[in-house]
């Protein structure tokens, strides 16, 4: 959204309301006693809190109350063993976001090819890019509207989200070929028919740290992280962080921003286009946690191989597998394909040609040599690994539906269990 300052502090001024408003009802509904909970109980409190706090008023009625549905969704989150209990949200490590839960009043119209304007309670009428088709005007009807939105602050400032509601076309079962992937050292992502997705305009490397800026930019962040530490180091302890000190850190989280913007543009146009090409799609079930965690080890277990790990979790975390997944997920099940994920161990390992795991055959990070004596095969390393995780899913081998996110029903006295 294009807002000024002034419209900048005020929506800052809703969100932090926001926040406060989700504390002091995680505050109260904590401390009341178990049989006295009730979303009408809850709802009362809101009202009266809003009406002694001046400050709290700030925040749309609307807001408030979408600020209540969602800590009663988080809750049933934590109930049905989706996720943890909700906890306080801390000022800095939450992301500033403000919810418009009806759509009537946003009354969005389109001024320009790019630009559109809409309605934000107590801020008024502000520009928004116009980046996708909004079915708004003469495009809206009953099964075709907006139904609500959603306001986020980034590094970048503050976005708006539309939520819309529309009639999804059945898709026939996907009839392309399937595929197997995997996420590799020398590529990205590499694909078991030959395939290999790549952004080498965007990579890093040994002269290059950051991917996803260009020189001018990494030149600007390395700047911009040494002013950082010059002036943090004439800071005293326990002094607040000075206005440019901030100013700084802002410019840092900006750029960052622009970065991960940039790969996730990237991740949603290789997704799609794997989606839309192949019916089943197979990924490895890398635990991505765990392996990020265990590479270091403890001081009495000291990790294996801790820089090759460390380097290979960089690049995992940098890749951002988990993400790409996601969007698999929700994308393969719009064009009528489906997402499999297979155990990983061992893909790196066996030799796809002829299916023996002899040791050492990995010859680097690059190149994979069969070590059987009968076989000798050689092809690029993640390339292999793709062949060999599309062949356990013809094996049938384990295999885990990985589109949505499965809930296990706990019973009585069982810690609640999640598949992803
Ligand atoms: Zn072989």
């Amino acid at each position: 959204m294009a807002l000024g300052p002034a419209e900048v502090r005020l929506m800052d001024d809703q969100a932090h309301a926001a926040r406060t408003m989700w504390n002091l009802l995680h505050d109260w509904w904590t401390m009341l006693p178990k049989d006295k909970r009730s979303l009408a109980a809850a709802d009362a409190a809101i009202r009266q809190a809003r009406k002694e706090i001046d400050w709290l008023a700030v925040l749309p009625a609307q807001a408030a109350q979408a600020v209540l549905k969602t800590y009663f969704q988080a809750w049933k989150n934590c109930w049905e063993g989706r996720a943890d209990e909700p906890s306080f949200k801390a000022r800095f490590r939450t992301a500033m976001s403000v919810d418009i839960p009806q759509g009537r009043d946003l009354n969005i119209t389109r001024v320009h090819r790019r630009w559109g304007m809409v309605n934000i309670p107590r801020v008024g009428r502000v520009r928004f890019r116009w980046t996708k088709n909004l079915p708004v005007g003469k495009r809206a009807n009953k099964d075709n509207r907006i139904t609500g939105a959603r306001l986020v602050k980034d590094a970048l400032g503050w976005h708006i989200a539309f939520r819309v509601q529309t009639l999804a076309p059945v898709f026939e079962p996907h009839a392309g070929p399937e595929v197997g992937i995997d996420v590799g050292v020398t590529v990205p992502l590499a694909l078991s028919d030959g395939d290999t997705k790549d952004h080498a305009e965007w990579k890093s490397s040994k002269d290059k740290p950051n991917a996803w800026l260009t020189e001018g930019e990494q030149a600007k962040l390395l700047r911009l992280e040494r002013r950082a530490a010059h002036r943090k180091s004439f800071r005293k302890r326990g002094e607040r962080t000075s206005n440019r000190l901030r100013a700084t850190y802002d410019q840092i989280q900006g750029l960052r921003a622009r970065a991960k913007r940039r790969h996730q543009d990237w991740q949603h146009q290789t997704t799609t286009e794997i989606a839309a090409k192949y019916s089943v799609i197979v990924v490895e079930d890398l635990a991505i946690t765990n392996m990020v965690r265990s590479a270091k080890g403890t001081i009495e277990e000291p990790g294996k191989n801790v820089k090759q790990k460390a380097g290979l979790n960089r690049s995992i975390s940098q890749e951002a597998w988990g993400r790409t997944v996601t969007m698999l997920a929700y994308k393969t099940a719009r064009y009528g394909g489906t997402l499999v994920k297979v155990p990983a161990p061992g893909t790196s390992q066996r030799c796809s040609a002829c299916g023996f795991t002899t040791p050492g055959s990995r010859e680097n990070q690059a190149t994979f040599v069969c070590k059987n004596p009968d076989c000798g095969w050689s092809a690029n390393a993640d390339w292999n690994a793709a062949r060999n995780v599309l062949h356990l899913y013809r094996m049938s081998l384990a295999l885990i539906p990985a589109a949505g996110r499965a809930v296990v029903r706990r019973t009585r006295g069982v810690k609640p269990a999640t598949a992803r």
